[in-house]
């Protein structure tokens, strides 16, 4: 069995670029170690970081590439690449717009979340959006989905990959690809070992993504010699419940104006920061965890359109204590109260001065929105710790999604896309630009693969 184009993974990567590769014209074997395709894609946020959109300037929104490149800089600390950062940026918009011409339809609400100094995220369904990209790929007639077909190892001729070696109901065969092999195989969240490795400090962290991703794309990579990006900056993101085991997903009310404090009460951070950086924060306090502690307003400028701010759905679940004043609230969560209501005192008059000493918060989410005082009750907290969804590092590529060895050359015939790629997000992250990651650049890849059938 064989094809033009052998795709590694199942996710959001992986369905796009088989879209992308069957619509030029090529045959593409996508195989999916799971029984189910989606990874972590369909179990995502939903959350898509696009710049520009016809969205955006319906309302009023002003937006470019320009300043998502310079936020996508400013959040990796100098430690992102340029190229990539430029891939994603040149190809956004059209991925946006090729979405759309696909038939995805987005929620009309926009928020701004980590790293946006605008609201861009735009929110879908992600399993639908899964779901919506394998059908268009089975029109085609050019896909052959092949699930609960793990692949092993990368075959070589010549120092070109040519194809993969896969497990399938117990039988090992070899699989063939005049034009290469695409590893969309997504992160290794599903390997808290792996992770250990890299980031000993997420040891207390909470570890979830879609179940197959454990890092087999990377060691077939490694294994030929692959270089990688990032590994140092895995962190787990702000905002788990730490016992909740219903919502894979986290709750940022600090985004709409909540506060983070530990176990002792007091603020540790600028709660505008990168959710990155709010986790690793998180970690280091007493017990791992914190509190986000709101006020009613706060809560009700939720948004039940997009999970990591649909606050009032957590409140009916049971997930946010609540009090009608703020020392009732520390008893509840056994805080000190004269160190709460101090610490609430002091940032609200912090936010009338319009400066806040302890930690220079200066706006609800990154560059974006105006500080609001915690004061009409009820008051509300919601426990919280970090949990690493996804790996955000992986193999070096170059803007073409060739994969890059050690020595800087790239592996002839390996291409790969989405999670399993590192240096687009350096040492923070932006909301929606994992899941825009996987979608751009598993276009970006599946082109390369094309344009490059004997190279
Ligand atoms: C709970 C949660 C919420 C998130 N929310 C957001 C969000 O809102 N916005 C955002 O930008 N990012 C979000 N992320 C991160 C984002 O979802 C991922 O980075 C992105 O979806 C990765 O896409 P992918 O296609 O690269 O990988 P995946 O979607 O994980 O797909 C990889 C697939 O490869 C398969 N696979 C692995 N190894 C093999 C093998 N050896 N053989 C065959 N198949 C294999 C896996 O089983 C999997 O199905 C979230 C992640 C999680 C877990």
């Amino acid at each position: 069995m064989s094809a033009d184009l052998i795709i590694v993974g199942g996710g959001a990567a992986g369905f796009a670029a088989a879209l992308e590769a069957a619509e030029a014209g090529a045959s593409v074997l996508l195989l999916e170690k799971q029984p189910d395709t989606g990874g972590s894609s369909a179990m995502s946020g939903g959350c898509l970081a696009f710049a520009g959109t016809d969205m955006q300037q319906a309302q009023g929104i002003e937006d470019s590439d320009d300043l998502l490149a310079s936020d996508l800089r400013e959040l990796g600390g100098g430690e992102a690449d340029d190229a990539l950062i430029g891939a994603y940026v040149s190809n956004q918009l059209a991925t946006y717009e090729w979405l759309k011409a696909h038939g995805q339809v987005f929620s009309p609400v926009l928020e701004a979340s980590s790293g946006q100094s605008v609201p861009r995220v735009h929110t879908v369904d992600p399993a639908d959006m899964v779901r919506l990209l394998a059908a268009r790929c089975r029109a085609t007639g050019r896909v052959e989905l092949r699930t609960g077909a793990s692949a092993k190892h990368l075959l070589r001729e010549d120092g070109r990959v040519t194809g993969v070696a896969v497990l399938r109901d117990g039988v090992l065969s070899e699989l063939h690809a005049p034009r290469g092999v695409l590893l969309a195989s997504g992160g290794f969240s599903r390997n808290p070992e792996l992770v250990h490795r890299f980031a000993p400090d997420c040891a207390g962290a909470v570890f979830i993504g879609g179940a197959g991703n454990v890092g087999d794309g990377l060691r077939m990579a490694w294994h030929l010699g692959a270089d990688f990006r990032d590994m140092p900056y895995i962190k787990g993101t702000f905002g788990k419940h730490p016992t909740d085991e219903v919502n894979d997903h986290s709750c940022l009310a600090v985004y709409k104006g909540a506060i983070a404090i530990n176990q002792d009460g007091h603020r540790f951070v600028d709660e505008s920061l990168s959710y990155k950086l709010l986790g690793a924060a998180c970690l280091k306090q007493p017990y791992g965890a914190a509190f986000q502690i709101l006020d009613d307003p706060i809560l009700r400028s939720g948004d039940n359109q997009v999970r990591i701010l649909d606050f009032e759905r957590r409140l009916e679940e049971g997930l946010f204590l609540q009090a009608d004043t703020l020392e009732e609230l520390a008893r509840q969560i056994e805080v000190p109260p004269e160190a709460l209501t101090q610490t609430v005192a002091t940032y609200n008059a912090a936010v009338t001065a319009g400066e806040d000493l302890a930690f220079g918060r200066r706006h609800l989410v990154h560059n974006h929105g105006a500080l609001v005082r915690i004061a009409t009750a009820p008051f509300y907290a919601y426990p919280s710790t970090a949990a690493v969804y996804g790996t955000y590092c992986g193999l070096r590529v170059d803007a073409r999604m060739q994969v890059i060895d050690v020595f800087g050359a790239p592996i002839a015939g390996l291409l790969a896309a989405g999670e399993v790629v590192g240096g687009l997000h350096g040492s923070a992250y932006m909301t929606g630009s994992a899941l825009g990651k996987a979608l751009i650049f598993g276009r970006i890849a599946a082109r390369t693969a094309l344009g490059n059938a004997g190279g």
